[in-house]
């Protein structure tokens, strides 16, 4: 195992403007599980194959553990890729499909043999060593991708998307899989994705991506609960946080009619202008003329949570909000609620950097 290191890592491909990935400083952990998380374009999938080796890298370098890897061709940086698409061999064997790469690398019989036969054993496709992969549902050929990479014992995962062609329910079946498949083996594992529940729920930590830079890294929760710009605090969560527009007040922050109270050290800290980030769940529901008022558009029931989703009425402009319902079955759309920000739930941002600006 070995910890990885990217260190100002660019590329540029020909004829583009500007780099897709200008500079990555990131340095992960052995052992640890990095999810790389950012919406289209954002650069993560180049970050990942620059580290693979199937990108160039146009300035700075990479390393694995103490090894400078940047020059390297991706079959000596002993790493193991698991890709969106499978891309099992269909006329071999799940046995054969395991076994190719070692065969390949001309490991002997037996240390071939033991190695499908442990990775098989700890993916569940033991009963299924003999099928082919038309045979197989989707998560089960998933297994058998990630068992390629397993049976080989690199010093690192690449994973590109490997949920996505998997239905819902699957998915989440398979993310859970491979945290802990990736706990067991204590390989460092680098995955990417699109997705900020499978990035939350999976990932030690989370890099967020925006236009080829690292919003923000760290463990999720922190991302949910401080997160450092406006951008990660749109990504992350879902229903995503409500950014409304702020005005500093004698007493604290004016959002729309509502004061949210703020300490005076952390008022005089702020810039003139401020976007406020309320998570729908901070929310609380007040009687009617106090807090700002939603007419409520839609309301989604999911079971175990409710959301409003609504306009709000701030006076001089309206804006778009998700409120947390606290329970279910009593609103319905054109109602109007009332909601209030309590102490310590508000999010404050400068509106033009879009750095967050206090705790
Ligand atoms: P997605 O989730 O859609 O795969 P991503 O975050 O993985 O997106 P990248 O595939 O890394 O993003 O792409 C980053 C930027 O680089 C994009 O603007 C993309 O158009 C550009 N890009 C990617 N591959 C190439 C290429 N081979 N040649 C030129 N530009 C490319």
């Amino acid at each position: 195992m070995a910890s990885i290191t990217f260190e100002g890592a660019q590329r540029w491909y020909a004829g583009a403007d500007s780099p897709a990935v200008p500079g990555i400083d990131l340095v992960v952990e052995d052992g640890e599980f990095l999810v790389l998380v950012g919406p289209s374009g954002c650069g993560k999938t180049t970050t990942l194959r620059m580290l693979a080796g199937l990108e160039e890298v146009d300035a700075g370098r990479i390393l694995i553990g103490e090894r400078d890897v940047t020059r390297l061709p991706p079959k000596d940086r002993d790493i193991a890729m698991v890709f969106q698409s499978y891309a099992l061999y269909p006329h071999k064997s799940v046995r054969e499909n395991l076994a190719f790469a070692l065969r390949i690398a001309k490991v002997d019989r037996q240390e071939r043999e033991r190695r499908v036969h442990d990775a098989a054993a700890l993916l569940g496709l033991t009963d299924l060593l003999d099928r082919l992969p038309k045979q197989l549902s989707g998560g089960q050929r998933q297994r058998v991708a990630m068992g390629r990479a397993i049976v080989r014992s690199p010093q690192v995962f690449c994973m590109d998307e490997p949920l996505s062609n998997l239905d819902a329910k699957m998915r989440v079946q398979t993310r859970s899989d491979i945290a802990r498949l990736q706990r067991e083996l204590g390989v460092t594992t680098v995955y990417v994705t699109h997705d900020q529940v499978e990035a939350m729920t999976m990932g030690d930590r989370v890099a967020v991506m925006s236009g080829g830079r690292i919003q923000q890294v760290d463990v999720p929760l922190a991302l949910y609960d401080r997160p450092a710009n406006l951008f990660v605090a749109g990504f992350i969560g879902s229903p995503q946080m409500n950014l409304l527009p702020g005005k500093v007040a004698d007493d604290g922050l004016s959002v729309g009619g509502c004061t949210v109270p703020l300490d005076p050290a952390a008022r005089a800290a702020l810039t003139p202008e401020v976007t406020v980030g309320i998570r729908p769940e901070a929310w609380t529901l007040v009687p009617p003329g106090a807090g700002v008022p939603v007419r409520v558009s839609l309301v989604e029931e999911l079971g175990s949570d409710g959301f409003a989703h609504g306009v709000a009425d701030l006076g001089d402009r309206s804006a778009a909000v998700a409120v947390r319902l606290p329970s279910r079955g009593h609103v319905t759309p054109d109602d109007i609620l009332h909601v209030a920000v309590p102490e310590g739930a508000a999010h404050v941002f400068d509106s033009v950097t879009g750095r967050r600006l206090g705790p």
